[in-house]
């Protein structure tokens, strides 16, 4: 059987180097607020050329600690408005109705599965204060044109960037594009974790700050509060690891290129759009590599009957979940659409040429 993702196989890359790690952090007896996050922070910050990096303890506290230390700071208030993709995953949402702040949807371009940048300026109100990119599958959604209404509405922009680290876009990285950034290291992300693990960019020195004490318990200070902070650490355990795996993520992230394009060139079966190999390839990380088909279910049952596992990213869109039913009358006919129509394909940095080829040939079989 092809796995989706052989997270063991991934991580097996590199037993030597992070089984030695394990131990040293194991024996060390210091687990959390050390050396391993602050020399993990400093790598990071410096590989997406931020002035601040903060671990945190996954993607979603990430962006919820963005938000909330805005509010903090009084920039934002609750009540106001964030602009966000229709097209994501829930958490980019979740993170802004936390916080007492209304998420406005915004539909995807079709070919890009990205937030139609075309789209924002209709949805900006007196209320709106930023908007959530979410850099979806791996691919950077930006423009100068973006930047510049940001710029006009006083808007701070937030990057979503759990599944694109590394891509880049006229030489910045995502992650240092906007205002501020959230990362999220699942195990199941370009650069994962062996649990749970997240981060924040930016170059604000305020915000950064200001996370860092809302993460802790809202202390800057042992034992003295000037927020109703949270809880939100990222241990020496993941931090460590992370900082192995982050060397390699380039190398990654170059081979799931090489796989996108192989499936671009090689699946031709006529009742499957492939996704858009972007002009400059640095822009696309591949998180994940969707197809898309109206016999999408008739699709996955076969290939599932060929031993390829695939995911389907994802199957209900957050405006038609139970969790917003607020929204169950709102209409969004392109994300409904993807969501209906999408499927994801095995891609990872460990994958045989072998593998790639049989689901090629299986695809073009269907
Ligand atoms: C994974 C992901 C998150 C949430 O990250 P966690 O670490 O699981 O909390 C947020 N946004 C997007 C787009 C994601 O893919």
């Amino acid at each position: 059987m092809i796995k989706f993702l052989d997270l063991q196989k991934i991580n097996l890359e590199y037993q030597q180097e992070i089984e030695a790690k394990l131990i040293e952090v194991f024996r060390s007896g210091w687990y959390l607020m050390g050396k391993e996050l602050s020399d993990f922070e400093v790598n990071l910050s410096h590989y997406i050329g931020a002035k601040h990096a903060i671990g945190v303890a996954n993607g979603l506290d990430a962006l919820r600690l963005i938000l909330r230390g805005y509010i903090e700071l009084g920039i934002m208030s609750p009540g106001d408005e964030i602009i966000v993709p229709s097209n994501t995953y829930i958490a980019s949402i979740l993170a802004i109705s936390d916080n007492g702040l209304i998420p406005v949807l915004v539909e995807p371009e079709i070919n890009t599965y990205n937030i139609d940048i075309s789209k924002i300026q209709e949805k900006i109100t007196s209320k709106t204060k930023g908007i959530l990119l979410v850099h979806l599958q791996g691919r950077i959604v930006f423009s100068e044109q973006l930047k510049e209404l940001a710029h006009q509405h006083h808007l701070k922009i937030i990057e979503d960037n759990a599944q694109a680290i590394g891509a880049e876009w006229n030489g910045i990285k995502s992650g240092n594009l906007g205002d501020a950034a959230g990362f999220s290291f699942y195990p199941g992300k370009n650069l994962g974790a062996l649990g749970d693990a997240g981060a924040v960019t930016t170059n604000d020195d305020d915000l950064a700050k200001t996370i860092r004490a809302l993460a802790n318990y809202g202390s800057n200070q042992k034992y003295v509060n000037i927020y109703k902070g949270l809880n939100s650490r990222l241990d020496e355990i993941q931090a460590a690891v992370l900082d192995i795996k982050l060397k390699y993520i380039d190398r990654e992230n170059e081979i799931r290129r090489t796989i996108a394009q192989r499936f671009i060139h090689e699946i031709t079966h006529p009742d499957i759009i492939l996704p858009e190999y972007p002009e400059n390839e640095k822009e696309h990380v591949w998180h994940v590599f969707v197809i898309r088909s109206s016999r999408r279910d008739e699709l996955q049952a076969y290939l599932t009957e060929n031993g390829i596992q695939t995911l389907i990213h994802y199957p209900i869109p957050p405006h038609k979940q139970e969790a917003y039913k607020e929204w169950e009358n709102l209409s969004f006919p392109i994300s409904e659409k993807i969501h209906q129509e999408v499927l994801s394909l095995p891609i990872s940095s460990v994958m045989s040429k072998e593998d790639i080829s049989i689901i090629i040939k299986v695809i073009n079989k269907f």
